[in-house]
């Protein structure tokens, strides 16, 4: 049986999430986006959660052009990658998440619900300004 996409989410153990196979198996490394959506993944925070993939600090600015999502029409910048220090994705994970449905994986969700807070005041603007920042779990 395949497995479903909250079965992918809770067994991702990457900590970099976001990255697609833009063309089926060019990358058999990367994901399908495809397999990570489950439009029934609403969480009651799930506007918390988008907010923090968008507001994470831009870690790597790269050189290419924004390009169409690969389930919408919708021009997306994919050249910035974020950061919240332990995970990395591309700015249009957000975008996946809010309008296609992608489920997170486990690991990036259950830190962003403990510490949500205190990362985006405190976090983000140590790692924004490139200060070492403490294991908030510990
Ligand atoms: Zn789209």
């Amino acid at each position: 049986m395949q497995m479903k996409a909250l079965q992918r989410a809770s067994t991702w153990s990457h900590n970099w999430f976001g990255f697609w196979q833009t063309e089926p198996e060019n990358d058999p490394m990367l994901p399908v986006v495809k397999d990570f959506i489950d439009p029934s993944w609403n969480p009651d925070d799930k506007d918390r959660i988008i907010a923090y993939l968008t507001n994470a600090p831009i870690v790597v600015a790269a050189a290419t052009d924004s390009e169409d999502c690969l389930l919408c029409s919708s021009d997306q910048l994919t050249s910035c990658f974020q950061s919240d220090g332990s995970w990395l994705w591309p700015e249009d994970l957000a975008h996946y998440v809010a309008c296609h449905g992608v489920v997170l994986p486990n690991r990036l969700v259950f830190p962003i619900r403990l510490y949500h807070d205190c990362l985006l005041s405190n976090h983000f603007h140590l790692l924004a300004h490139g200060e070492m920042v403490a294991d908030p779990s510990s």
